[in-house]
């Protein structure tokens, strides 16, 4: 199922021991061993600039799940440091989101921002320890001077200018006495270095911006690089754990902190491979797009890869976490098969939910021979394998049923072994019915069926085999529904984000006309069911007025997706 990940297959038999190999387990394990931590501190960083997807909840697992496997903790903490794309309003749903996971930081929430008079301490400091200067070329000359991959830097020509005066320009830089980009702070580190992120890199710029928490108290604001190590320093964290693209950047993170004198016990870098998943995709730039230009409806559009769209489409948090776990983490980077997710949710809601009847495409079946009127009540469980767990609901067999459209055909093709002209079918917890004839509409389609029923199989009508099981629904006592089936967002597997040419037209379908057995009447919203033969399905909103109920199809029993791409 997941052809990047070597190996998956057996640590799926094996978890325990896979959650024990896991790298970063071993370097913790390392690391309290030798004395050079006593306790495990960990941090989530969300920059608030988007909404979490599953990606986030693969680090969000990671670090708070270490935290509580080792007793430790873990902070959550507001990367705020570029003021123009911050929101409150993400800060809230981030909070949300974590919360719902399953995870809790107790008063450990921090913000960058609230760093920010240390960090301009820190850069002065720097500055008086020689390792820091006020540089003036423009964007343009940085990156001209900063040489490439292949050929070294060259020097600025502000680099050796002497401390005092370094020191009063970057006060005045704090003071508002430049303009913005006239002059920045940076590291004197080595221009030549092969590493490009050590070759003199910016720490402190001027931002005329207000800050979604400090206001207009600043008009300098620290690069990520350098508020990130000190920040975590100031916090206590142990494991700094971050994606692999920041694997170049660790050691300017250590640099920083050992130029400071920071006190030992340091925090430690680790990096790990980001999450990619099949038909999705998750950078904050491209959701961002995919909901401002409508492709979908908001951001908890439950085609999407958010948290929110997620919750709403009716994923429950344990499931994100067993993918989570189950995923694992490498140094690899690797595109994970969405079917891994599917499978988690199955595999979380399986043995949790409910089983009823809904029909999503109704096709009205008349039994010729019922009484009319007569309602016959049957008691059915609502988990049928430990049918003492769940109860049991009362179905309604009446003279008018519906059954799904697909389960009939007029003409079955080879292998269609469902109801057809002169063919039987059993209906789940009831009889036997065989259809006698077909009513067809102005368009040749069937529009009804005219059954015998019986309380035993009648006959051999389709050879040895035994006949199909459909599920079904009373068609007066049945309940009005509309129902959403999703599907993956795009069409490719691994999405390059050209929305355009990869949307997938087909990503929701809904049906407005679907019947649900009676006893879905009181459902509320927020309850899970499995649909016999469809798959389960969560409901957003009970019934108001004249609006029906609306479910979601959380996913669908089997991976559908997988075997239409092969055929
Ligand atoms: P951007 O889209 O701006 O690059 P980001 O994805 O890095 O942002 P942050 O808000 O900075 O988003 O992420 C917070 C934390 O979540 C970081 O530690 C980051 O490494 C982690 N993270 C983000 N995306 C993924 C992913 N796809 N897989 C695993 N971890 C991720
Ligand atoms: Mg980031």
């Amino acid at each position: 199922m997941c052809r990047n990940f070597q190996g998956i297959h057996v640590f799926f038999k094996n978890m325990s021991e896979e959650r024990i190999n896991n790298f970063i387990r071993a370097f913790v394990d390392e690391d309290l061993a030798s004395g050079r931590y006593s306790q495990v501190v960990t941090r989530f960083p969300p920059e608030p600039n988007g909404y979490l997807h599953i990606g986030h909840a693969k680090s969000v697992c990671l670090n708070f799940g270490l935290a509580r496997d080792y007793g430790g903790h873990c902070n959550l903490r507001f990367d705020d440091t570029n003021p123009v794309k911050e929101d409150v309003e993400y800060v809230g749903s981030i909070q949300e989101d974590v919360r719902w996971l399953g995870f809790d930081w107790g008063d450990r929430s921090y913000y960058a921002s609230d760093y920010f008079e240390k960090l301009y301490e820190c850069a002065e400091e720097l500055i008086k320890r020689g390792h820091a200067y006020v540089c003036e070329l423009s964007p343009e000359k940085v990156r001209e001077y900063r040489g490439t991959l292949t050929e070294p830097g060259r020097d600025s020509p502000y680099r050796d200018r002497p401390m005092e005066e370094n020191l009063e320009l970057f006060r005045k830089m704090r003071a508002g006495e430049f303009r913005e980009g006239e002059k920045f702070l940076r590291a004197k580190i080595d221009m030549a270095s092969p590493n490009l992120n050590m070759r003199d890199p910016a720490l402190f710029r001027i931002r005329r911006a207000t800050h979604h928490r400090t206001g207009d108290q600043w008009l300098i604001y620290p690069m990520y690089d350098y508020a990130h190590c000190i920040s975590d320093a100031i916090e206590g964290v142990t494991f700094s754990i971050c994606t692999m693209e920041f694997e170049d950047h660790r050691p300017l993170y250590d640099w920083v902190l050992e130029k400071l004198d920071w006190p030992e016990p340091r925090p430690r870098q680790i990096e790990f491979a980001r999450l990619n998943l099949e038909g999705t995709l998750m950078s904050k730039r491209k959701l961002l797009q995919l909901v401002k230009d409508k492709y979908v409806d908001g951001w908890d559009d439950p085609r999407l890869p958010t948290l929110a769209a997620l919750r709403r489409r009716g994923v429950p948090p344990e499931a994100i976490r067993l993918f989570c776990d189950r995923i694992g983490v490498a140094k690899k980077d690797s595109w994970i098969e969405l079917e891994w997710l599917e499978k988690a949710i199955r595999d979380d809601l399986n043995p949790k939910v409910k089983r009823a009847m809904a029909v999503l495409d109704p096709l009205k079946v008349v039994l010729k021979d019922w009484p009319q009127g007569e309602v016959e009540t049957i008691m059915a469980p609502y988990f049928p394998d430990e049918p003492e767990r769940m109860g049991y609901r009362e179905l309604k067999m009446t003279k008018e049923i519906y059954i799904e459209r697909e389960d009939f055909s007029l003409d079955p093709p080879p292998g269609f072994f469902r109801l057809a002209p002169g063919r039987e079918a059993r209906l789940r917890w009831s009889r036997y019915v065989r259809c006698e004839e077909a009513k067809l509409g102005p368009d040749g389609e069937p529009v009804e069926l005219i059954c015998s029923h019986s309380l035993e199989p009648q006959g051999p009508a389709q050879g040895k085999r035994r006949p199909a099981i459909l599920h079904w629904v009373p068609a007066g006592l049945s309940v009005p529904a509309l129902a959403r089936l999703y599907d993956r967002l795009f069409s490719t597997a691994r999405p390059t984000g050209d929305l355009e040419k990869e949307i997938n037209p087909k990503s929701l379908v809904e049906r407005p006309n679907c019947r649900l057995e009676p006893a879905l009447a009181a459902a509320q919203a927020g309850e899970t069911f499995q649909f016999e033969r469809l798959g389960y399905f969560h409901l957003e909103k009970a019934a108001t007025g004249s609006t029906p109920l609306i479910f979601n199809r959380v996913v669908s029993l089997k991976d559908s997706w997988a075997k239409a791409q092969k055929k």
